[in-house]
């Protein structure tokens, strides 16, 4: 049988990353911030659509204005899924009170109601945390799936940061290290318990964790497919390329180059956002040949419905 691959993107805004690396966020101008969704986002369309492929776009509520509505609705009609990436993008929700975990969730979903998006399926978490809270409120609110868990190893994070990956990477993979179970966390799809996300249990939703190798547990992800040794990426994906299923998790700023008007204290800041665009794409649509070639490519919801079926190839 053949495998299910998906590929997605986090809609991260650029204000976001200025945070990330103690800059205020309003030296990024409102030009600078309408790039996610004024380019990367049709990008991401037709990099899928050159494969024949339709993914899924993780959009955070309150990046979304005027602008970034005309995009969104344009990929949607073209067949893309949209999905949430919560509203506020708060590292902390995993944390926060349940009801205002509920406020979030719904705030992003009525976002995506407004670009005429089907009520969402599937969420990432911020920072990819998830808690009991989190997961249950996702099940409650009838949410098919989530896609947060990033079971990676822990010394990625000291080798990412050789790689010059920074400290984007370094505060996720912090984020990682305070739950150290999450490394522990089935590699492929299944079945959540509510009360341990990263654990196999009954949930009624499925979590579709981000690819990572099978023994080094390196990231399959954008960040490493454009910044990574070339060969190193060639055998991570040859590591993968038998499994039933492979989710790649793409971020906004994987598609976008210092030539699109990129503030320069963030190309400054983080390797990855100074290398030019066309080196990113053309590793990117590598890649996604090779996606192409050995896996069926579907939008996430559809892996999600699939899981059951996933998860018995993956047992047999
Ligand atoms: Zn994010």
């Amino acid at each position: 049988m053949t495998g299910l691959a998906s590929i997605s993107v986090d809609l991260d805004g650029l204000g976001h990353y200025a945070a990330i690396h103690g800059l205020d966020p309003g030296s990024v101008s409102d030009e600078a911030r309408g790039l996610v969704h004024r380019l990367a986002v049709p990008r991401f369309a037709e990099l899928l659509e050159g494969v024949g492929a339709r993914g899924t776009l993780f959009v955070i509520g309150a990046e979304v204005d005027a602008k970034a509505r005309g995009p969104l609705e344009d990929v949607l009609r073209r067949g893309h899924e949209l999905a949430s990436h919560s509203h506020a993008h708060d590292y902390a929700l995993s944390r926060a009170a349940p009801a205002d975990i509920e406020a979030d969730l719904a705030r992003a979903e009525a976002v995506l109601s407004e670009v005429g998006a089907p009520r969402p399926l599937g969420f990432r978490a911020p920072g990819y945390t998830l808690s009991p809270a989190l997961l249950g409120a996702l099940a409650a609110r009838g949410y098919a799936y989530d896609a947060s868990i990033f079971p990676a190893a822990p010394y990625w994070g000291a080798k990412a940061l050789t790689l010059g990956w920074l400290r984007l990477r370094g505060r996720r993979s912090a984020a990682i290290l305070d739950d150290p179970r999450v490394l522990l966390a089935p590699r492929l799809p299944y079945r959540p318990d509510l009360a341990h996300p990263a654990r196999r249990g009954q949930a009624p939703l499925v979590e579709l964790p981000m690819s990572v190798t099978p023994r080094a547990r390196l990231p399959f992800i954008g960040t490493f497919v454009v910044l990574a040794p070339w060969p190193m990426v060639r055998g991570a994906y040859a590591s993968l390329r038998s499994a039933p299923f492979l989710s790649l998790e793409l971020h906004a700023v994987d598609l976008l180059g210092p030539d699109d008007g990129l503030p320069e204290v963030l190309t400054r800041s983080q390797p990855d956002l100074a290398r030019p665009l066309a080196a990113k794409l053309s590793r990117l649509r590598q890649v996604l040949e090779w996606l192409a070639r050995d896996f069926r490519l579907v939008p996430l919801r559809e892996a999600a419905r699939s899981v059951d079926e996933v998860t018995a190839a993956a047992v047999s």
